[in-house]
């Protein structure tokens, strides 16, 4: 196994990849960092959730960047302001040596003013969503013409959302000869064609199953009738008092009464989706990491690619259309070599989609009882 020194990083980034106690490089980081530091090439990733994808592009953007120069050459566009923030964080933490760096969010529900003197203060690296980018591009707030390096993170998710045509409109600013970096958990048609159309001849990595080397998630499902769903999440919480867990719904009212009903029961909960303000979303996820909280209700999109530590289970309250998006929510747990539980409530007319999961991550459900509650088991 190699270790991140022989990858070819620099003394600033070993530096503060001691101070977060990353021991080894994950598969993606094995395979990506080299390539990307070594040679000026496209690149298309693909690895599941929780493979350590942000540091596969974010060391060697980070060492191959100027730090003396001000001018904006690094672009990472992503789809959730949640995700942008924490790749932001995250770039922060590992490029805490190198001095002078500068490196700036943009994105929805926040002042674009703010956002606009921050990066004309020098950001060397915009990591932004696609709708606030595209606009601060038209009003010319940006400068993205110097760009050397763009990455496209969660770029299946991004497309899933319709930001098609604003990734466009925000490449078209770029120059052509800058690279591109696609990282991505799935490779469905659209972003096939979006590598196609944007990329150049790109190196091509994979990477196995994620519980290989970071991820350890065991999955169950419990039989209740439609009717008592609510009741079988509040026993199993009470089964398990330590849980720090997602539960996901499908809608953002679905996910705002649930978060009311358990807070009103007494629980520890709060509520993360679409129709809160951005005030609202940062101060849930604020007492979320901080353990203050220990039931963030989410949507699917609210919650993509949030990686806070130690979530100890994922609860489906409902499950979605889509069995690959079951990856994206189990894959908040088990992350970074802890074990984790993936919980699906089920009821009888949905007991088959289980199947077909299960054929998607290659592993089998148990099917358990909700604990002291067999009347409301069928
Ligand atoms: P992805 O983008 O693939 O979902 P992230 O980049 O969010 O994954 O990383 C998942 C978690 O693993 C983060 O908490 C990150 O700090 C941690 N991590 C990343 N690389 C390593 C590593 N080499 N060793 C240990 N932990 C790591
Ligand atoms: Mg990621």
């Amino acid at each position: 196994m190699s270790t991140f020194k022989e990858l070819g990083l620099n003394e600033d980034l070993i530096a503060a990849i001691d101070d977060l106690g990353f021991k080894n490089p994950s598969d993606v980081q094995a395979k990506a960092i080299p390539i990307l530091l070594e040679e000026d090439t496209d690149l298309v990733a693909l690895a599941q959730t929780g493979t350590g994808k942000t540091a596969a592009f974010g060391f060697p953007m980070l060492q191959k960047i100027n730090v003396d120069s001000r001018t904006t050459q690094g672009l990472i566009l992503s789809p959730t302001r949640e995700l942008c923030l924490q790749i932001t964080n995250e770039l922060k933490l590992y490029g805490k040596y190198c001095k002078g760096l500068n490196v700036v969010a943009i994105y929805g529900g926040a002042s674009i003013q703010d956002q606009a003197r921050a990066v004309k203060r020098g950001a060397q690296i915009i990591v932004a969503t696609p709708g606030r980018m595209k606009d601060m591009i038209s009003r010319r707030m940006v400068d993205i013409s110097k760009i050397e390096y763009s990455v496209l993170d969660e770029a299946d998710e991004m497309l899933n959302m319709g930001f098609y045509e604003d990734i466009t409109d925000i490449l078209s600013h770029t120059p052509d000869d800058k690279n591109t970096w696609l990282f991505s958990a799935t490779m469905p048609k659209e972003v096939s064609n979006i590598a196609r159309k944007f990329m150049d001849s790109p190196i091509e990595i994979t990477v196995g199953n994620k519980n290989e080397s970071t991820s350890q998630v065991s999955h169950e499902y419990y039989l209740v009738n439609a009717r008592d769903r609510y009741q079988a999440l509040k026993r199993l919480s009470d089964a398990n008092p330590d849980i720090f867990s997602v539960i996901f719904c499908r809608t953002k009212r679905d996910t705002q009464k649930v978060a009311e009903n358990l807070i009103e029961d007494g629980y520890s909960a709060g509520a993360l989706h679409g129709d809160l303000s951005q005030n609202q979303r940062d101060m849930v996820m604020k007492s979320f990491r901080n353990k203050q909280i220990q039931m963030l209700v989410a949507t699917d999109v609210a919650a993509r690619g949030i990686d806070v530590d130690d979530i100890t289970h994922v609860i489906n309250y409902q499950l979605p259309d889509e069995a690959e998006i079951y990856t994206h929510r189990s894959g908040r747990t088990g992350r970074a070599g802890k074990t984790g539980i993936s919980m699906v409530i089920v009821s009888k007319s949905e007991v088959r989609k289980i199947k077909s999961i299960e054929r998607i991550i290659k592993k089998e459900f148990e099917k358990k009882e909700i604990p002291d509650g067999m009347e409301i088991c069928e």
